[in-house]
């Protein structure tokens, strides 16, 4: 009844959480659209990637939690990544990752690489606040590094962003880092295969239990 009543109004009187949820469906779809442009670029068997991320992909890469900041030492505005885990970094930590080598890590620049749908899909199922629940759940995060849930990681806090721990360089190693990242990559190749992209809480639904193993491993 609510619903029918505001589907009937203006968007000027539509009630705040039926605007936001209006705001977030539409980035969704233009999401989606963007994705399937990429797409069918690849159905020509051309490797086509776009030189820039496409724009509403950003917005909804940004909004994931936890991809306000570095997911190693904390630091704002991250504009590098790292694919294989689907997380942001800062130019500092960029570098870091780009010494462990392309098999544990894969470094891309937000702005300055070219991204291909593959390589989107990792940023937009993988998220900075998703890895840090996992690595805290490992005994890979500092207690110091993370809130009481465990939710975000902030190493900035607990030392100097130059010197991490030897926990934070030395994680990636782990057998734990190699299961995210095969799970991540098949979790992105299954949804890929199973047409337009919808989102990650569809793509978390029972269907996709690949992404489920990610957040809630032994
Ligand atoms: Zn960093």
């Amino acid at each position: 009844m609510v619903q029918s009543v505001c589907t009937s109004l203006d968007d000027s009187v539509q009630e705040p959480e039926s605007i936001y949820a209006s705001a977030e469906a539409h980035l969704l779809k233009a999401t989606a659209s963007e994705l399937e442009a990429l797409r069918q670029e690849d159905g020509c068997d051309i490797k086509y990637s776009t030189p820039t991320f496409p724009r509403a992909c950003l917005a909804l890469m940004y909004s994931i939690p936890g991809n306000d900041k570095c997911v190693d030492c904390g630091c704002p505005d991250p504009s590098w990544a790292s694919i294989s885990y689907g997380t942001l970094l800062c130019l500092n930590c960029s570098g870091r990752h780009r010494g462990l080598g392309v098999k544990l890590s894969k470094v891309r620049s937000i702005y300055m690489d070219d991204w291909s749908h593959e390589s989107i899909m990792c940023m937009l199922e993988g998220g900075n606040g998703q890895l840090a629940k996992f690595f805290g759940r490992h005994q890979l995060l500092e207690s110091s590094d993370s809130d009481s849930d465990g939710s975000t990681f902030d190493a900035s806090k607990s030392r100097t962003r130059k010197k991490l721990s030897e926990l934070t360089c030395m994680r990636y190693k782990t057998k734990a880092a190699l299961f995210y990242r095969d799970n991540l990559r098949d979790h992105v190749a299954r949804l890929m295969a199973a047409g337009p992209y919808q989102g990650r809480q569809i793509s978390r639904s029972p269907k996709t239990r690949v992404t489920h193993r990610i957040q809630s491993p032994k």
